[in-house]
């Protein structure tokens, strides 16, 4: 019997990831325009202050790239456009959110 057509794709979810540029700059220019408000911690949330960065869940990221063009500092990057150097943002990232859970 034949596979079922999709049997063989993979799917696979994308998101855009804050990188290291962020890094004292925190303005949070990214969050007011994010559609699913996930990106955190948000100034009014109590870890704000103690957070080095910003954190997208990767999750939630519907991957619009609204936030990309709202950084001042070139902070953020789709998964796939993500330099070489700042590679490990995507698991800085992450483990911000498993961190939460
Ligand atoms: S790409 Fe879109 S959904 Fe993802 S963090 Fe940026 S604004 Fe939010
Ligand atoms: S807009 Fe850029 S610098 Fe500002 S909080 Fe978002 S990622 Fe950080």
């Amino acid at each position: 019997m034949d596979k079922p057509l999709l049997a063989g794709l993979r799917i696979v979810a994308m998101t855009h990831i804050i990188a290291e540029p962020c890094i004292g700059t925190k303005d949070s220019s990214c969050v007011d325009v994010c559609p699913v408000d996930c990106i955190h911690p948000t100034k009014d949330e109590a870890d704000f202050q103690e957070a080095e960065l910003l954190y997208i869940d990767p999750e939630t990221c519907i991957d619009c790239g609204l936030c990309v063009d709202e950084c001042p500092v070139q902070a953020i990057f789709p998964e796939e456009d993500l330099p070489e150097e700042w590679q490990h943002y995507l698991k800085v990232n992450t483990e911000w959110y498993q961190k939460q859970a």
